[in-house]
């Protein structure tokens, strides 16, 4: 085992990713993450008639090759995302929906099988349970000499001699202090740097049989029109779950979850029958009401904006501490691929 002590910020898909790929190594490692729950966006809901619904990372496609060959090597299985059928595009509300077929010749998008929290609970096993604390939220960083002090939400003070944070660049800059204060260029860059669906309404209906399949529709629907703006089929690849789930319109944060909710109804009614309204379950997640994701913004931020920025690869205070998390890869940042490759970058320098 090497001595040195390292402490990773944050138990998402890059925390327990990097934990694992340093374990490998021989270090010694902690993970510090401000939830009780591990996964951060990542979360995956089984519903109570056996649907497994996203509320975070879903899809990934075949350029996303770490992501691929992290599943092939847990031997994690993975399916391709339904879409046989007829789907919907809603331009205007008072227009009929137009209808439309997705070519078996597109891209295909896969999903994992059981849910995308199936990758974060293989890493869990890999790294230990035990190496993860949970509820232990980061508030304060302090440069002492040769190694770094680090206070908790419950007043402890842990050392290390290196510390990784894997918090969106925008979040840490905003909710962590840091003495001596991180340098300018860092912070600045670090406000403008886009926290990938920081802003998205995540929504899941759960339904005790695939009506929509049943009468030949693929479950797809973009609209420009109505509360829904994109959704998918969300049935489990057994068939023995089936949802429909999608992104909100952003804007709809203001309203509670029951109006969602009947906009929801109303809009599914619409489109596919009066079917829709005998559903098991509603669920959501607003992502923009979670501190441990998202902070508003001083200014526009544009999606993916400074994703990937090169200053983000560059370690502070004398290689003490590394900036991580899927926004800062160098391929694909925002995205489950973006944070195995963040990953895959620190491993490199250790
Ligand atoms: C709604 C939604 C849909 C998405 N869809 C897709 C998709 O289909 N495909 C895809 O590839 N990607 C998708 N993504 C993006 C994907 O989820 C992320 O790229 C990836 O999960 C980020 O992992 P991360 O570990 O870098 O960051 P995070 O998952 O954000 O992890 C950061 C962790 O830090 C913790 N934390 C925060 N503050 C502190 C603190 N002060 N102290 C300690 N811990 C702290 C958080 O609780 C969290 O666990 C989606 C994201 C969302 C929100």
């Amino acid at each position: 085992m090497n001595k040195e002590k390292i402490i990773i910020i944050g138990a998402g898909l890059s925390g327990v990713m990097i934990a694992y790929l340093l374990q490998k190594k021989g270090y010694n490692i902690t993970i510090l993450e401000a939830d009780k729950r591990i996964g951060g966006r990542i979360e995956t809901l089984k519903g109570s008639s056996g649907a497994t619904m996203e509320m975070g990372a879903t899809w990934f496609s075949k350029p996303h090759q770490n992501l691929i060959a992290l599943l092939e090597e847990f031997e994690i299985p993975y399916f391709k995302q339904h879409t046989k059928g007829i789907s919907f595009f809603e331009t205007m509300s008072f227009v009929p929906p137009q209808r439309f077929e997705i070519s078996d010749a597109e891209e295909p998008s896969f999903r994992i099988v059981g849910g995308t929290a199936k990758l974060i609970e293989k890493l869990i096993t890999k790294v230990g349970l035990e190496n993860i604390k949970t509820k232990s939220k980061v508030t304060a960083v302090k440069e002492i000499e040769n190694y770094i002090e680090i206070t908790d939400s419950n007043g402890i003070k842990h050392t290390a001699t290196k510390i990784i944070s894997t918090l969106p660049p925008h979040l840490l800059v905003q909710t962590i202090q840091f003495e001596p204060h991180l340098p300018e260029k860092i912070q600045r860059l670090a406000k403008k740097t886009h926290t990938w669906m920081g802003e998205s309404i995540k929504f899941a209906v759960e339904y005790a049989n695939p009506f929509w399949k049943e009468n030949n529709y693929s479950g797809t629907l973009f609209s420009q029109a109505s509360i829904i703006q994109e959704m998918y089929d969300h049935s489990n690849n057994d068939n023995k779950g089936f949802a429909l789930k999608g992104f909100l319109n952003g804007g709809t944060y203001t309203l509670t979850k029951e109006q969602r909710e009947e906009k929801v109804i109303l809009q599914l009614t619409k489109v596919f029958g009066k079917e829709a309204a005998n559903y098991v379950a509603y669920h959501e997640k607003v992502w923009r009401e979670e501190p441990l994701t998202f902070f508003p913004y001083e200014q526009l931020v544009l999606g993916h904006e400074n994703n990937g920025n090169s200053d983000y690869n560059k370690p502070l205070w004398n290689d003490k501490l590394y900036v991580s998390g899927s926004e800062t890869a160098s391929q694909n940042p925002g995205y489950m691929e973006g944070a195995i490759v963040a990953a895959r970058n620190i491993a490199t320098q250790f």
